[in-house]
C-alpha cells in the first residue's frame, strides 16, 4: 500500500468528476463482496479516435512527448477519416468548450459498437444533438472499419488490463471500506480504461446495476499509468465518493455551505466531499498501516484541503467501541459539522476604514 502519491495531489484530483447521487436503502447492511472490473471498452475508443481527429493538440498533449504505439496505429488508421461529420462536430464541440463529460456519458449510455443503440434512460444535453451524434459515429465505425481496428488491438488492451489490477494490488479492499462504514457499495462497478482519452472526458454514470467510470490514462515522461496505485486516484477514493455524494445530497440545504472555508481549494464545489473521502480513506490508511499522517495532512493542506485532520480526528468518535452510531450514514452530520465549527472559529476579517 502506497500513500504518497508520485503524481502529485493536484494531478489526481483531474480525475475528480461530477457524481450523480445514487439512491440507497437506508439502515446498517453487513459487507458483501464488490464486483470490481477493469475493461477496454469499444464505444470508448471510438470516441477516442474522434477525439483525436477533431483536438489533435488536446489528444497529443496528453503524451508529454511519447507518443504511445497504440496511439500512433490509431493515427494510421482513423486519419483518412478526419473530415467525416462525427469529428467536425465533434471539433465543434471541442471549441466551444462542450467536450468533456458530456460526450462520455452520451457513449455510456449505449449499447456496443456499431448498433450504439439508446437505452430507455438515456439522459444528456441536446438529445437531438446527442442522436445526431450518434447517428454520425454509427457511419463513422462502419467506414473506417473500426471492429477491424478494436480486434486487432485485443491484445494491447489486456496489457491494459493486467497494468490496472497490478496498480490496485497493494490498495486498501473496498471489502475493508465497506466494513468499516457498515454500509454497502454497489456490487458492480465497471473502470473502462482510457488509453488515448483526455483526461477532460473522464466521467462516471451509476444506474440501478453498476456504477461505470471512464478512467483516461496518465502520461509522463518516464511512463503511462492509470492512476489506481496512487492514494487519492485509487479505486477506495472513488468509491467513497459514492457514499459521500447521495450523503450530502440527502442534506441538501443542511450541508453547511460555508464558501470563505473553501477559497484555496481547487475545486470549491467538490472541496467538502473531497475532503470527507480522502479522510475517511485516510483513517483507513491508518488502521491497516499503522503509518501516521503528518506529511499527508501537510500535503493536503497546501491544496487548501485543510479539515482532513480535524475529520480524521473526529471519526475516532465514530471508531469508538460502544460508539453511539450504527454506520456512517448516522455518524455523518457529526462528521461534517468540523466544518461548522471551523467556520465559526475562522479569522474574521475587522472592516476599518483606509486612511489615505
Ligand atoms: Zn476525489
Amino acid at each position: 500500500m502506497k500513500s504518497r502519491p508520485a503524481m502529485g495531489l493536484a494531478a489526481a484530483l483531474v480525475l475528480a468528476l461530477t457524481w450523480a447521487p445514487t439512491p440507497r436503502a437506508a439502515g446498517p447492511t453487513p459487507a458483501r463482496s464488490i464486483n470490481i472490473s477493469y475493461e477496454v471498452d469499444d464505444r470508448v475508443e471510438l470516441l477516442s479516435a474522434v477525439v483525436m481527429l477533431a483536438a489533435p493538440q488536446l489528444f497529443a498533449e496528453q503524451f508529454h512527448g511519447r507518443t504511445p504505439a497504440y496511439a500512433l496505429d490509431a493515427a494510421r488508421h482513423f486519419s483518412p477519416m478526419s473530415r467525416h461529420p462525427a469529428v467536425s462536430r465533434m471539433s465543434r464541440w471541442v471549441l466551444a468548450g462542450k467536450a468533456g463529460i458530456t460526450p462520455a456519458q452520451i457513449l455510456l449510455q449505449v449499447s456496443a459498437v456499431p448498433a450504439l443503440e439508446e437505452g430507455l434512460a438515456m439522459r444528456h444535453f441536446g438529445q437531438p444533438e446527442a442522436t445526431a451524434f450518434l447517428e454520425e459515429l454509427r457511419d463513422f465505425a462502419v467506414r473506417s472499419e473500426f471492429r477491424r481496428f478494436f480486434d486487432s488491438h485485443r491484445a494491447t488492451y489486456a496489457g491494459y488490463v493486467a497494468q490496472a489490477r497490478g496498480e490496485s494490488r497493494d490498495a486498501l479492499t473496498p471489502e475493508g471500506l465497506s466494513a468499516y462504514l457498515k454500509l454497502p457499495f454497489s456490487s458492480r462497478y465497471r473502470f473502462i480504461l482510457a488509453p488515448l482519452l483526455p483526461s477532460v472526458f473522464a466521467s462516471n454514470l451509476s444506474d440501478k446495476e453498476q456504477e461505470l467510470r471512464i478512467r483516461p490514462a496518465i502520461y509522463s515522461k518516464e511512463n503511462m499509468h492509470f492512476g489506481f496505485e496512487e492514494f487519492e486516484s485509487s479505486v477506495v477514493h472513488d468509491l467513497m465518493h459514492t457514499i459521500t455524494v447521495p450523503l450530502n445530497a440527502a442534506l441538501g440545504k443542511d450541508l453547511p455551505r460555508y464558501d470563505a472555508l473553501w477559497v484555496s481549494c481547487s475545486n470549491p464545489s467538490n472541496c467538502l466531499d473531497e475532503q470527507v473521502v480522502l479522510a475517511v480513506t485516510r483513517r483507513r490508511f491508518e488502521q491497516e498501516s499503522g503509518e501516521d499522517s503528518a506529511e499527508a495532512f501537510a500535503r493536503y493542506k497546501e491544496n487548501g484541503f485543510s479539515h482532513v485532520q480535524a475529520l480524521c480526528e473526529r471519526l475516532k468518535e465514530y471508531e469508538r467501541p460502544g460508539s453511539p452510531y450504527s454506520n456512517f450514514s448516522d455518524f455523518y452530520p457529526r462528521l461534517i459539522s468540523v466544518f461548522r465549527e471551523a467556520f465559526e472559529r475562522r479569522p474574521r476579517k475587522t472592516t476599518r476604514r483606509e486612511s489615505k
